[in-house]
C-alpha cells in the first residue's frame, strides 16, 4: 500500500511506501462519549521530495472509538497534497493498548 503525493512546492506527483514499521503511534488525545473513550491517535512520518528535496511531515490520524476498535483515520501534510484516499486500519494494533495485559 502507498501514499500518492503531490509536493506543494514543485508539484511533482510520487508515491510513499508504507509499511507498519514506519508508525510511531501515540494519543494526541482523548474524549469521554457515550460508548466509551475516544482516541485520537496520532503519527507523524517524515518524507521528501524526490525532485526538489522539500522535506515535508506527513500527519496520520487514527480514531479509536469505542476502544479497540478501529473508527476511522485521515492523513494531512503540511508541504503536500495527499491525493489518494488511505484507510490506516492495519497500520496500527488498537487490542494492543497497554492496559490489554
Ligand atoms: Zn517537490
Amino acid at each position: 500500500m502507498g501514499l500518492k503525493i503531490k509536493c506543494n512546492k514543485c508539484g511533482h506527483e510520487f508515491k510513499v511506501n508504507l509499511n507498519k514499521t514506519d508508525f510511531n503511534w501515540s494519543v494526541d488525545s482523548t474524549s469521554e462519549r457515550e460508548m466509551g473513550t475516544e482516541r485520537c491517535w496520532l503519527s507523524t512520518v517524515t518524507e521528501e521530495c524526490p525532485s526538489c528535496n522539500t522535506e515535508f511531515n506527513i500527519e496520520f490520524y487514527v480514531w479509536e472509538y469505542p476502544e479497540g476498535v478501529f473508527n476511522y483515520s485521515s492523513v494531512e501534510s503540511d508541504n503536500a497534497k495527499i491525493l489518494n484516499e488511505l484507510s490506516l486500519e492495519k497500520y496500527i494494533d488498537l487490542q494492543d493498548t497497554p492496559n490489554n495485559g
